[in-house]
């Protein structure tokens, strides 16, 4: 039996994971600067939460995963201080959005139509005071962490602990969203009928 004593994987389900209100229908996020911080509207409840070990998603300070989930693009607005963001790594797929200023991720944007997920943005609702938000479901792409400096032998104690906390570990995405994805390209090339 693996300790998972001591084991922190992101403030928002560190001490165990609330639940969502039915009817939830979203919140603003704000950035971390203490003045003129950047606001993002969400007008919708978001869908698939997950903690994510990833290099690319935004982390708190001392956190060892990000918390994201996707909303539908035409839900996310920016009400205040939008020429505070700027593109992160432009070329990407996914075109993460941070206040220049603080470095916090505000939404992150797909613009290639035929990429699977297109039509769906990245956001991290832990950046919102409002609770009654989506809670995370599973955890993706866990063995990454380890290239942002997670000493492989802690992998045992994070994965024990994910699965405490009912995020069951996956290495890349959850089941449901990876066969979402090979549907799509076998749709495209033909495999499947479109
Ligand atoms: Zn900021
Ligand atoms: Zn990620």
């Amino acid at each position: 039996m693996t300790s998972t004593d001591g084991v922190s994987i992101h403030p928002a389900v560190d001490h165990g994971i609330t639940s969502a209100s039915p009817g939830f229908s979203g919140g603003v996020l704000t950035c971390h600067c203490a003045s003129n911080p950047v606001k993002v509207r969400v007008s919708a409840q978001t869908a698939h939460n997950h903690v994510c070990g990833c290099t690319k998603c935004w982390k708190p300070d001392g956190a060892v995963f990000s918390q994201v989930a996707v909303v539908s693009r035409d839900a996310v607005e920016v009400l205040e201080n939008g020429d505070k963001l700027e593109a992160v790594s432009p070329d990407s797929p996914i075109v993460r959005h941070r206040c220049r200023d603080c470095g916090v991720h505000m939404y992150g944007r797909i613009e290639n139509k035929d990429h699977p997920f297109y039509g769906l943005d990245f956001v991290h609702t832990e950046l919102s005071s409002d609770s009654g938000w989506a809670v995370p479901e599973f955890a993706a792409f866990v063995s990454s962490v380890i290239e942002s400096g997670v000493d492989p032998s802690r992998m045992d104690g994070i994965r024990s602990r994910l699965r405490e906390l009912g995020l069951e570990p996956y290495d890349a995405l959850s089941p449901p969203l990876m066969d979402a994805i090979a549907t799509h390209v076998a749709k495209r090339s033909g495999a499947l009928p479109a």
